[in-house]
């Protein structure tokens, strides 16, 4: 019977992570996924002339040599980043209120206030005061929880203790009073998925500080490339996989891992398992009920589901300039109520806010040489979705894209009449592909209650692990860094034995 001293259940970015890091520090370790390919989210798919990019728009994290980031240390110990090639993007975003604003945001700090004061003089010294909010907010941030200052007091650090956990829209409306600059200020809200009136100002100040610290930064040869990296370097370092391979049980014993079944049938002994799967998927369809602790159960009522996405990926037959595209990311909104744009996402009505992607103003060389692709996105929960009969399904769903692509031709008159390939994929695509409950791409909804403060990667079954968004938020960066932190607290609890 196989024995390995570490099972990893799932090749999403905090597999991957968790995986690389254990075969590295000599670990004998086996990667399950039940895909044909690594990456889970973090992947691409090929249709007629175009490999689209699944889910990866704006990399954050990583930052310059000169100016490095997290990400960039992480993926530096994980031995892939000298294996990567990185574009820095030049802008934040642009957004576009069609009839009513379009602006675009460098990603420096000086040109975002002067910018937006250009835009707003009215409101400049509150533009300012926002600003020096945002970044005294984020230092104490960093000194404070990211360095482990064990001296952390609210004398010490009084403006992340007064505003950590305040929601957004209350100090935006402190600080402003035109709902455009209000919108234009949050709309990355939807890179976390929760509206400006339940999101912590914490997470909106240090994803804008980040951004701008940092950069967004594109990469070549898109999610894949990152996912075939840290794959790879796994192999080279030891490490065995399985696709086309989805565990279908976790066996546990008197609290304690004892191995894994896969859908093949064969039992893998281990007495440490690290999942990567949703952690409903882990406890409900893994583990025996008798075994699953009553705290872990106790847990999931408080918690609900985040949402996923539609995405209309489009291979279009010109250069993004030739339609007008001359920013990588661009914001198209139709309303400033960010609230009715976020309950739209629970119906199937046109969207009023969307995320349009085109990857080749970056890096020109992503698409064959006169073409480009855009993702146009709108995030959306699973339920709307569930209601739609099977028969209707395929019509719902050019439906919707029709109307994402009305949207978008507000902006890009002329978009329609040069797409080459279009595919679309609905919440139920990613469930299909992830197997995650209700296709959700950032695991559970991410309102204050549930941040990353308040979760942990141990489980009460000793030698089960978590990694990814379901324990520490959706996104390149979190999870990623998930399973570097999962590895390193498995090597710590094993180091003497
Ligand atoms: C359309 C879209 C746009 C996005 N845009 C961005 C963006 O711009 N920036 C950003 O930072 N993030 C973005 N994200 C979110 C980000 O991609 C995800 O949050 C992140 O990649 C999730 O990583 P993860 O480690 O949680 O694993 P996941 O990607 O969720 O992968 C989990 C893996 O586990 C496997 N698995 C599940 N069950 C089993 C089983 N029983 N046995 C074996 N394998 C199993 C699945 O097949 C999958 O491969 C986007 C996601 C999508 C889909």
């Amino acid at each position: 019977m196989p024995n390995f001293d570490v099972v990893v259940i799932g090749a999403g970015n905090g597999g991957l992570a968790a995986a690389l890091t254990l075969a590295k520090a000599g670990r004998s370790v086996l990667l399950l996924e039940r895909h044909n390919i690594p990456g889970g989210c973090a992947t691409s798919f090929i249709r007629g002339n175009f490999e689209f990019e699944v889910a990866l728009h704006q990399l954050s994290g990583l930052g310059s040599r000169e100016r490095p980031g997290p990400l960039r240390a992480s993926l530096s110990n994980m031995g892939v980043l000298d294996k990567l090639e990185f574009v820095e993007m030049q802008n934040l975003y642009r957004v576009i209120f069609p009839d009513r604003i379009d602006i675009t945001l460098k990603a420096e700090r000086g040109a975002v206030v002067d910018e937006l004061c250009r835009f707003f003089p009215k409101e400049s010294n509150s533009i300012q005061r926002f600003f020096d909010l945002v970044y005294s907010f984020s230092q104490q941030l960093v000194e404070g929880i990211f360095f482990r200052d064990p001296n952390i007091s609210k004398d010490k650090y009084p403006l992340y203790f007064k505003y950590a956990f305040r929601n957004t829209q209350e100090v935006l409306d402190d600080h402003f009073r035109d709902p455009l600059l209000k919108t234009i200020l949050s709309v990355y809200w939807g890179y976390m998925g929760v509206p400006p009136k339940q999101l912590p100002f914490g997470d909106l100040a240090v994803l804008l500080w980040a951004y701008i610290e940092f950069k967004p930064y594109h990469l070549k040869g898109g999610s894949q490339a990152l996912s075939n990296a840290l794959f790879d370097t796994f192999l080279q370092h030891g490490g065995k996989a399985r696709l086309n391979c989805a565990a279908t049980k976790i066996l546990v014993e008197n609290g304690k891992i004892q191995g894994v079944i896969t859908e093949q049938g064969e039992r893998i002994e281990t007495k440490c398992v690290v999942s990567n799967a949703s952690i409903i998927q882990t406890y409900i369809d893994l583990i025996d009920r008798k075994e699953i602790p009553l705290s872990q159960l106790d847990y999931f009522k408080s918690k609900t589901i985040g949402p996923s996405a539609f995405t209309l990926y489009l291979g279009l037959d010109c250069n993004p300039l030739d339609l007008g595209i001359h920013e990588a990311t661009n914001f198209i909104l139709a309303t400033t109520d960010m609230n009715r744009a976020f309950d739209l996402w629970r119906t199937l009505e046109p969207q009023e806010w969307a995320l349009f992607t085109c990857y080749d103003v970056s890096d020109p060389d992503f698409s064959p040489p006169g073409k480009c692709q855009a993702a146009l996105v709108a995030l959306q929960y699973a339920e709307p979705w569930y209601l739609v009969p099977p028969y209707q399904y395929a019509q719902t769903k050019y439906r919707y894209a029709e109307n994402m692509l009305k949207l978008a031709e507000s902006v890009f008159p002329g978009l329609r009449d040069q797409i080459e390939e279009a595919e679309a994929a609905t919440p139920l695509t990613h469930l299909r592909y992830l197997g995650h409950p209700d296709g959700a791409i950032y695991g559970f909804d991410q309102f204050a209650k549930d941040s990353a403060y308040f979760r942990t990667n141990h489980s009460h079954i000793k030698g089960l692990y978590h990694t990814g968004a379901w324990v520490a938020g959706g996104g390149f960066q979190p999870t990623l860094t998930s399973g570097l932190s999962t590895a390193r607290s498995i090597l710590k609890s094993t180091k003497n034995k």
